[in-house]
Protein backbone atom coordinates (compact mmCIF):
# COMPACT_ATOMS: atom_id res chain seq x y z
CA UNK A 1 0.00 0.00 0.00
CA UNK A 2 1.36 3.39 -1.01
CA UNK A 3 1.77 6.04 1.88
CA UNK A 4 -0.75 8.21 0.05
CA UNK A 5 -3.30 5.33 0.30
CA UNK A 6 -2.34 4.73 4.22
CA UNK A 7 -2.57 8.14 5.43
CA UNK A 8 -6.20 8.50 3.37
CA UNK A 9 -6.75 5.17 5.46
CA UNK A 10 -5.69 6.59 8.69
CA UNK A 11 -7.67 10.09 7.73
CA UNK A 12 -10.75 7.73 7.38
CA UNK A 13 -10.49 5.98 10.38
CA UNK A 14 -9.89 8.60 12.51
CA UNK A 15 -13.16 10.70 10.99
CA UNK A 16 -15.26 7.36 11.54
CA UNK A 17 -13.43 6.09 14.90
CA UNK A 18 -16.48 6.53 16.42
CA UNK A 19 -18.69 4.58 14.01
CA UNK A 20 -16.22 1.82 13.98
CA UNK A 21 -16.42 2.04 17.84
CA UNK A 22 -20.34 2.30 17.97
CA UNK A 23 -20.54 -0.93 14.83
CA UNK A 24 -18.18 -2.97 17.16
CA UNK A 25 -20.48 -2.35 20.58
CA UNK A 26 -23.18 -3.11 17.98
CA UNK A 27 -21.57 -6.48 16.62
CA UNK A 28 -20.98 -7.39 20.09
CA UNK A 29 -24.14 -6.86 21.69
CA UNK A 30 -25.56 -8.79 18.06
CA UNK A 31 -23.78 -11.38 18.44
CA UNK A 32 -24.16 -11.90 22.05
CA UNK A 33 -27.82 -12.19 22.13
CA UNK A 34 -27.62 -14.82 19.77
CA UNK A 35 -24.68 -16.66 21.65
CA UNK A 36 -27.53 -16.26 25.02
CA UNK A 37 -30.18 -18.29 23.09
CA UNK A 38 -27.95 -21.09 21.97
CA UNK A 39 -27.00 -21.44 25.32
CA UNK A 40 -30.43 -21.18 26.80
CA UNK A 41 -31.67 -23.61 23.97
CA UNK A 42 -28.82 -25.92 23.49
CA UNK A 43 -30.45 -28.93 24.84
CA UNK A 44 -33.61 -28.49 22.24
CA UNK A 45 -31.63 -26.94 19.22
CA UNK A 46 -28.94 -30.37 19.57
CA UNK A 47 -32.31 -32.21 20.39
CA UNK A 48 -34.02 -30.68 16.71
CA UNK A 49 -30.82 -31.56 14.58
CA UNK A 50 -30.66 -35.51 16.01
CA UNK A 51 -34.11 -36.10 15.19
CA UNK A 52 -34.76 -37.97 11.88
CA UNK A 53 -36.92 -37.41 8.86
CA UNK A 54 -38.61 -38.85 6.12
CA UNK A 55 -38.69 -36.57 2.80
CA UNK A 56 -41.69 -37.07 0.37
CA UNK A 57 -38.76 -38.26 -2.06
CA UNK A 58 -38.30 -41.12 0.66
CA UNK A 59 -35.22 -39.74 1.23
CA UNK A 60 -34.72 -39.85 5.59
CA UNK A 61 -32.19 -37.30 6.50
CA UNK A 62 -31.51 -35.22 9.95
CA UNK A 63 -34.24 -32.16 10.59
CA UNK A 64 -30.68 -29.81 10.26
CA UNK A 65 -29.98 -31.12 6.77
CA UNK A 66 -33.28 -29.93 5.25
CA UNK A 67 -32.38 -27.56 3.48
CA UNK A 68 -29.35 -28.82 1.79
CA UNK A 69 -31.25 -31.75 1.24
CA UNK A 70 -34.00 -29.93 -0.64
CA UNK A 71 -31.08 -28.71 -2.95
CA UNK A 72 -29.79 -31.63 -4.03
CA UNK A 73 -30.17 -33.88 -7.06
CA UNK A 74 -32.54 -36.62 -5.83
CA UNK A 75 -35.30 -34.37 -4.32
CA UNK A 76 -35.16 -32.17 -7.16
CA UNK A 77 -35.11 -34.98 -9.60
CA UNK A 78 -38.36 -36.47 -7.66
CA UNK A 79 -39.74 -32.99 -7.39
CA UNK A 80 -39.70 -32.45 -11.47
ZN1 LIG B 1 -36.51 -35.01 -0.66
Amino acid sequence: MSIEKKNIKKKWNLENIEHIKEYNKNYYKNNKKALDYYHKNKDLINETKKEKMTCICGSSFNKHMKIRHEKSIKHNNYID
